[in-house]
């Protein structure tokens, strides 16, 4: 990239020739003349005509150059019709880092920034967002020992010279240890020292409740980002952290690009979260990308969990993440006592031990949390005489029953159906609906305790913006006694109240055909029971199961996280799974089983020649979700010892089967999938 200033002036010296990339699937730059009114300059988007048809699109201005291409006269090139931006909205850093995304991931440099900067245009003014008023919280708390140790291996600074890999560290306790302290004070340090610091933080609702924390602690030197805001209030907290008012910046996995001046720290809490790891091209991981920036720009790296990645758990045990332990709960609670309870005899969805906590729960007027992973009423209906099961047109699973809207719903595509009441192929009337979701037991649970006051939370209660933070509003004011929901529930929520947490089902995950099947229900467990007890000593969890000798459902129950990672790496090292080995997925989908076949087929015998000796090759087959939305699903599996020959031959392999791809097929790469379904 050639050295353009970067102040948003226009180009002094004369420059009429600059590169533009565009969101699309490919690696190249090209060329344009400047704009009539010479605005054009590195960092600014421009709208130009692009592709057959010449049709106007929107490209990113990322360098510019002296001459022409090579072999294309001045009038070939086409003109910027217009600029977008008046100042620019990215530097070299995002442009350097789009070009180790686009690297990493295998995808376009231009889709690569086109992920990076929110897509809104700016306002004239704006009010600021977060915090408002700078009168910061009152008397801080005093550190734990834990958190004191923690809290100086972090801050304090590695003697010798910087090592290429940045340091990281893992703030490991169950929750209610006192992590956020050690994350808020670690940040304070930072900002003092003129540094600034991003802080991750999952998806939703745990967004709202630590960046109204952090508003308090850091006033306006804070900044929001979070993916219910408007794309032009996320323009405008985008505008003020690129002009370095906000030094602290709060937000889900897209706040790691976020513009912060001499970063110093990023934090990333809840680090074996999902939500981290996008999922639509480029399919970054905010962690690998956090890792990225810190080793680029010489910061640090802080995550934080109670359930640690399998990743971070192998790292930490290696010494590559230094370990830092918080062993107490801090706010007078410890952890809840946990059971495990046997579900099969049971006629409805609630064991006579959950019942009768609910009970004695509410006779001290103290709350109840009840989860199921599972939205709609019903799963599964099946047909006893024909073996029918009545799934989505479009898709190959289930239609879900959904009772309040009266119909079967597909959880994929969203197509529905009123639910049949005899069998649709040979009209038996002992078929039906099997399992429950959460609106199930929202029935059952009214019905057993008319009583109570009962809100559920789950993507059909909660669909309008603002309900979520409703519910939880009324939940922790005390004018709910039990809140029934799906992950919304299980997720970092802080309820002093809660004393019972209820797992209605713990199994719902175990069947998935996904070697992170285990750890993702374990991880779910253990975090949901931390919910209960963290103000007072007396918390309880009911873990129903149908499971009930199931080691993981055990030993999420004694909270053994040791136990759990030496069963569980060792399993994944026997079968040559990550963390022990790298995955590149490659997924084909199209209209026509036959075209997905061929092409899935052509990718397996291009790659075939070009695996590493170190790796192998899954596939192709069908996925195991093998039909969603009318499109059939297909794929193949890179799987290897280093990321570095496996990107090597992904990259190659694209190259070859792009020379004839069939343009009905889509074609999409996940390098470190975190989901194979
Ligand atoms: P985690 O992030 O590990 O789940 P939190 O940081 O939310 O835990 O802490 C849980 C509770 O403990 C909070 O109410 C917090 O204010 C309190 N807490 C944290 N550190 C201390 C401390 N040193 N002394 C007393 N209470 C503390
Ligand atoms: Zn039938
Ligand atoms: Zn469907």
């Amino acid at each position: 990239m050639s050295a353009t200033s970067m102040d948003g002036t226009p180009s002094v010296d004369g420059e009429t020739w600059f590169e533009l990339v565009f969101d699309i699937p490919a690696n190249q730059a090209f060329t344009y003349r400047i704009d009539e009114k010479g605005e054009a300059a590195v960092g600014k988007r421009a709208m130009v005509p692009f592709g057959k048809r010449g049709r106007d699109s929107l490209g990113f201005i990322v360098a510019t150059r002296e001459a022409p291409p090579e072999g294309l006269s001045e009038s070939q090139i086409k003109q910027i019709r217009r600029v977008v931006d008046t100042d620019p909205v990215f530097d070299d850093r995002d442009i350097a880092l789009a070009e180790w995304i686009a690297a990493y991931y295998l995808c376009g440099i231009g889709q690569a920034i086109a992920t990076m900067i929110p897509s809104g245009r700016r306002l004239v003014s704006y009010p600021s967002l977060s915090g408002g008023s700078d009168d910061i919280a009152a008397a801080p708390l005093e550190l734990s020992e834990e958190q004191i140790t923690a809290l100086e291996s972090i801050i304090s600074p590695i003697p010798g010279p910087r090592s290429p890999i940045p340091e990281l560290f893992y703030l490991y306790g169950i929750t209610g240890s006192g992590k956020t302290e050690v994350f808020l004070r670690a940040a304070e340090w930072m900002l003092k020292q003129g540094k600034s610091v991003i802080y991750l933080v999952p998806e939703i609702a745990l967004t709202h409740q630590t960046a109204e924390l952090i508003g308090r602690r850091f006033g306006s030197a804070a900044a929001t980002l979070h993916s219910g805001m408007t794309s032009s209030a996320r323009f405008a907290e985008w505008s003020r952290i690129r002009r370095g008012e906000a030094p602290i910046v709060v937000g889900p996995r897209s706040a790691v690009f976020a513009p912060v001046h001499n970063l110093g720290l990023i934090i990333i809490d809840e680090e074996h979260d999902g939500s981290y790891k996008s999922g639509n091209t480029p399919r970054y991981h905010a962690r690998q990308t956090a890792i990225r920036r810190c080793s680029v720009e010489g910061a640090k790296l802080v995550m934080g969990s109670a359930t640690p990645s399998a990743e971070a758990w192998k790292l930490m045990a290696e010494g590559t993440i230094k370990r830092l332990d918080l062993s107490r709960r801090l706010a007078g609670g410890s952890m809840p006592e946990i059971k495990a309870v046997n579900l099969a005899k049971t006629a409805g969805c609630l064991t006579e031990e959950l019942k009768e906590e609910i009970r004695i729960t509410a006779r001290m007027g103290r709350q109840t949390i009840l989860f199921l992973n599972r939205r709609g009423f019903a799963h599964c209906f099946h047909c006893p005489s024909c073996g029918c099961e009545h799934k989505c047109r479009r898709c190959s699973v289930s239609l879900i029953w959904h009772k309040s809207k009266g119909r079967a719903l597909c959880h994929y595509c969203g197509y529905s159906e009123p639910p049949p009441s005899a069998c649709p192929q040979c009209g038996s009337l002992e078929a039906g609906y099997r399992g429950f979701g959460t609106e199930m037991i929202e029935e059952e649970v009214r019905r057993t305790f008319p009583e109570l006051r009962i809100r559920r939370a789950d993507a059909d209660t909660v669909g309008k913006s603002g309900m979520l933070e409703e519910t939880i509003a009324q939940f922790k004011a005390g004018l709910v006694d039990i809140l029934l929901g799906t992950q919304m529930v299980a997720k970092g929520l802080n309820f002093p109240g809660v004393r019972l947490v209820g797992v209605v089902l713990a199994d719902t995950g175990l069947h998935m055909p996904d070697f992170r099947a285990t750890e993702r229900t374990f991880s779910l467990i253990v975090q949901v029971a931390g919910r209960a007890g963290r103000y007072f000593p007396d918390g309880k969890v009911i873990v129903q199961t149908l499971r009930m000798g199931d080691t993981v459902i055990s030993r999420s129950c004694a909270l053994d996280v040791d136990g759990f990672f030496n069963a569980e790496l060792a399993q994944r090292q026997a079968l040559q799974f990550p963390p022990y080995t790298r995955i590149i997925r490659l997924n084909a989908r199209s209209r026509e089983a036959a075209r997905a076949d061929t092409a899935m087929e052509r990718l397996a015998s291009i790659a075939a020649p070009l695996i590493p000796a170190d790796a192998d090759m899954l596939g192709p087959s069908e996925c195991p979700i093998g039909i969603i939305n009318g499109n059939h699903r297909r794929q193949l599996i890179l799987r290897g010892k280093s990321m570095g020959t496996l990107h090597a031959a992904a990259r190659i392999l694209m190259e070859r089967y792009d020379k004839g791809r069939d343009a009905k097929v889509y074609v999409e790469i996940d390098v470190d999938p975190v989901s194979l379904l």
